[in-house]
């Protein structure tokens, strides 16, 4: 379910009419009111606030978004 993109093709094709999507976010508002989110959800929530920060250490900020394996 982590690789859902929420697209809802797959709810066409489906011969029970099963909502992929739909129950996908219903469990995922369970799941995030028990269990704390990422860090990564927060910092992709607000992007476009932390983006004039961002700007301003730009080699830091890319050392730290950059994958390991990017480098190699
Ligand atoms: S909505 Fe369905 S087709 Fe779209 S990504 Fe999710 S599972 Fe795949």
């Amino acid at each position: 379910m982590s690789g859902c993109l929420a697209c809802k093709a797959c709810a066409s094709q489906c011969p029970i009419k099963v909502d992929v999507p739909s129950f996908r976010s219903r469990f995922m508002q369970l799941y995030y009111s028990r269990y704390p989110r990422p860090i990564k959800d927060h910092l992709v929530a607000n992007i476009e606030s932390l983006l004039p920060l961002m700007a301003k250490a730009p080699r830091l900020v890319n050392a730290a978004t950059q994958p390991q394996w990017h480098k190699g």
